[in-house]
């Protein structure tokens, strides 16, 4: 059994209007909704899961739809870059396809690597990455956006911190990664315990103003383990270093662990076990709003505040 830190799991950010950021991330960039359930600790909320096919950790970005919320503005102490993977030769299709969908692009490189840096439609900053290494995932698949060009899953993760040092010593010490690039003020840091998802990058700006957490900002990042065993371990490790760490919390698809590392982002452990079909069949993942058992008893008033999709 791999007790390693697996990469990620999933991401999660904040966006404003719920049906713009279901259409966004469906339609423009062509994920699947792999979940539609509510925020647990705010069950007026929506909670959207988009990954591939089956929701598999390392493909999943999740969303708290807050109405009227505002935009947050990314800085200092937070996840500022989500990078996906893409298949080699398929930048100029999405180019083009975010421009039809009135997004413009940037293109860019990064220790090497050419990618289309943009922004979703609340602010959050997106890139669509060729990574050095062709990514072998098998995608989730529209007519719109087919197997050769489709997302493959997360590539890498990017925090801005204004000193790396503490976070980087939770990815090198706890979490198993080591630093394998840096360029300027910017540090990658990738495990070899997985081939995807691996890489977290650090820009370090002693300078960066502080963010604020709203629409088109990341809320948390949470990094994949195998099981429950696993993640209790890790659980131990944390307090060991002297951090304040939740007990384990039932999230229906996978269990979790929470802790704010020291440059201030929120970090989750996920565990790989139940997965999104544990309520829904593969097939019909997404379709059905799906509640927690001790929301169920209250679905018709919760159905009757969410937003109209
Ligand atoms: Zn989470």
């Amino acid at each position: 059994m791999n007790a390693n830190i697996l990469g990620l799991h999933h991401i999660t950010a904040i966006s404003d209007n719920a049906k713009r950021n279901l259409d966004f991330y469906t339609n423009a960039l062509g994920l699947r909704l792999v979940k539609k359930t509510v925020n647990f600790d705010d069950p007026g909320t929506y909670h959207f899961y988009f990954g591939n096919k089956q929701g598999t950790p390392g493909t999943v970005i999740t969303f708290f739809p807050w109405e009227g919320i505002g935009p947050g503005k990314n800085g200092a102490g937070m996840a500022t870059h989500i990078g996906y993977a893409i298949p080699d030769g398929s930048s100029g299709f999405w180019k083009e396809r975010l421009a039809q969908h009135h997004i413009t692009t940037e293109e860019t490189e990064i220790f090497g690597e050419k990618m289309l840096s943009f922004n979703d439609p609340d602010g959050l900053q997106l890139h669509l990455v060729v990574p050095a290494h062709p990514d072998g995932r098998k995608p989730w698949s529209t007519q719109e956006t087919p197997q050769d060009v489709a997302i493959r899953g997360f590539h890498n993760v990017t925090l801005t911190l204004r000193n790396r040092k503490p976070t980087a010593g939770i990815l090198t010490d706890i979490f198993g990664y080591s630093l394998s690039e840096q360029a300027g003020n910017r540090y990658r840091f990738v495990t070899d315990a997985i081939d995807t998802a691996n890489m977290v990058d650090i820009i370090e700006d002693p300078t960066a103003p502080v963010g604020r957490n709203a629409a088109g900002t990341n809320h948390h990042i949470a990094f994949r383990v195998k099981n429950d065993d696993i993640l209790m371990e890790f659980r131990e490790k944390v307090l060991k270093a002297g951090l304040d760490i939740t007990p384990k919390i039932n999230r229906d698809y996978f269990f979790s662990l929470y802790f704010r590392e020291p440059g201030g982002v929120l970090f989750e452990l996920a565990t790989d076990n139940p997965g999104f079909t544990v309520d829904e069949t593969l097939e019909n993942l997404g379709t059905a709003l799906k509640l927690p058992k001790r929301y169920e008893s209250m679905r018709n008033k919760i159905e009757s505040v969410l937003p109209e999709l």
